[in-house]
C-alpha cells in the first residue's frame, strides 16, 4: 500500500520519558503529535497489518521498504516459489552441499537448534511430505499420500537436524530432502519488520501478519492486548497482554483442512507419522522474537500430550493449548497474562 494511502488517526503522545538534556530536544520533538499510522499488504498468503505510533514522513518511509523487503522474502523464503530456498532445494538434492544468504542461513542455524530442541516436533525437513499431501499449493486440493510412500517417508530419516550447517553452508548426506520454512518465516517476516520500525526509532508498533504479530512498546499508554482466537467458534478464549517486543504466535487445525469422512486432514503434520496431527485444536505461544513463537507453537502443536515437556525445551513459557477434546491447558506464565477485565476487551486476536 502507498504511504498516502495509509489511514490515520491521531491518537498518542509519548513523551513522558524526556529526563535531564535531553528534554528540551523531546519535548521539541513532542509538539509535533505522533499519530497512528496503519498500512495494510497482502504477503505469505495473508494480510499484513502494520500500526505504528510515529511521524507522517517516518511511516510513509517505513511502509515502503516494509513492501520491498516483504516482496523479496516471500519469494525468497517460499520453497514452491522461485526464490532463494528453492535453489537451496535443488542444490541440496544436486550435490548434497548448498550455500545460503547470511541471513537465511542464520534462520535456518536456528530453526535446526529449534528441531532438536523440540525433539523433531518442528522440522522444516518435510517439505517432501507436505508436498505430497498437496498443502504447498493453494490450488492443490489436500489428499492422503499413499501408504507406499507414507511408509516411505517414514524410512527416510528427512530432518533438519541431518543437515550440517557450517557458517552460511549447508550439506546433507540424504537424498531427497526438501526444506519448508512454512512454519517460522512468518516468524522471521514479522522480526524483520519489528527491527525496521525501531531502526526508524519507532517505539510503539504493531506488526500482524494473519493473526501472527509481535509488539513494540504500549498501546495509548497500557499493554498491548490479544485475543486468543476459539478454535471452534467466534469469539475469544481469553485476552492476555504483550510486554515491549513480544511476540504471540498460534498454530491451529482450522486454517488450511478438508474434511474426510469426518476426519479433519490439516496442514500440520507429524513429522513422525507423516499424519495431520489430531490430539491438538491450536496452540498459541508468546515468545521474545516472532521466530520462536511461531517455530514452538507448531512444536507443541505436533507434540500433543507431551507439550510441556517440549515447551520447557523449545523455551516457550508462556503457551496455551486447546486439545481434540476442546479442553484448554496453560502454562503458569500464561495464565499470569490473563487479563481478567471483560472479554472482548482487545486490541487484535491471535489467531492461525
Ligand atoms: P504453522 O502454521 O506455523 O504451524 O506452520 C504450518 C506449515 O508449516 C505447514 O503449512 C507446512 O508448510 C509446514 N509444516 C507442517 N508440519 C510441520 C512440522 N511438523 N514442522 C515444521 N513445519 C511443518
Ligand atoms: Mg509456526
Amino acid at each position: 500500500m502507498k504511504a498516502a494511502q495509509a489511514r490515520t488517526k491521531r491518537l498518542l503522545i509519548r513523551c513522558g520519558a524526556a529526563v535531564g538534556i535531553a528534554a528540551a530536544l523531546l519535548t521539541a520533538g513532542c509538539a509535533e503529535r505522533l499519530r497512528l499510522f496503519e498500512a495494510r499488504l497482502y504477503a505469505m498468503g495473508t494480510w499484513v497489518d502494520i500500526a505504528v505510533f510515529s511521524s507522517e514522513d517516518t511511516a510513509a518511509r517505513l511502509f515502503e521498504e516494509a513492501e520491498a523487503f516483504l516482496r523479496r522474502f516471500e519469494v525468497d523464503y517460499y520453497a514452491w516459489a522461485d526464490g532463494e530456498l528453492a535453489r537451496i532445494n535443488r542444490e541440496l538434492a544436486a550435490r548434497g552441499e548448498a550455500t545460503a544468504e547470511p541471513a537465511m542461513a542464520a534462520l535456518l542455524r536456528e530453526a535446526r537448534r529449534l528441531t532438536i530442541a523440540s525433539e523433531g516436533a518442528f522440522d522444516p525437513a518435510v517439505g517432501a511430505l507436505v508436498e505430497q499431501w498437496g498443502f504447498h499449493s493453494a490450488f492443490a486440493e489436500p489428499a492422503p499420500p499413499p501408504p507406499e510412500a507414507l511408509d516411505a517417508w517414514r524410512r527416510s530419516g528427512a530432518s533438519l537436524a541431518a543437515v550440517e550447517i557450517d557458517g552460511v553452508v549447508l550439506r546433507t548426506t540424504l537424498p531427497g530432502l526438501k526444506l519448508d520454512l512454512g512454519a517460522i518465516a512468518k516468524g522471521a517476516a514479522v522480526d524483520r519488520l519489528v527491527e525496521l520500525a525501531g531502526r526508524h526509532g519507532i517505539r510503539d508498533a504493531l506488526v500482524n501478519a494473519g493473526g501472527d504479530l509481535r509488539v513494540l512498546g504500549r498501546h495509548r499508554g497500557r499493554p498491548w492486548r490479544i485475543g486468543i482466537k476459539d478454535p471452534r467458534a467466534d469469539g475469544v478464549l481469553g485476552v492476555v497482554e504483550l510486554e515491549d517486543g513480544e511476540a504471540a504466535f498460534t498454530s491451529g487445525d482450522y486454517e488450511r483442512f478438508v474434511d474426510r469422512g469426518g476426519r479433519r486432514l490439516h496442514h500440520i503434520l507429524d513429522p513422525r507419522t507423516g499424519l495431520p496431527v489430531e490430539a491438538t485444536r491450536a496452540v498459541t505461544v508468546i515468545a521474545q522474537s516472532g521466530v520462536v513463537a511461531d517455530a514452538a507453537a507448531t512444536a507443541l502443536f505436533v507434540a500433543g500430550d507431551d507439550w510441556h515437556r517440549i515447551a520447557r525445551q523449545v523455551g516457550a513459557e508462556a503457551a496455551l493449548r486447546v486439545d481434540a477434546e476442546g479442553e484448554i491447558e496453560a502454562t503458569e506464565s500464561m495464565r499470569r497474562r490473563l487479563v481478567s477485565a471483560s472479554k472482548d476487551e482487545w486490541d487484535v486476536i491471535a489467531e492461525s
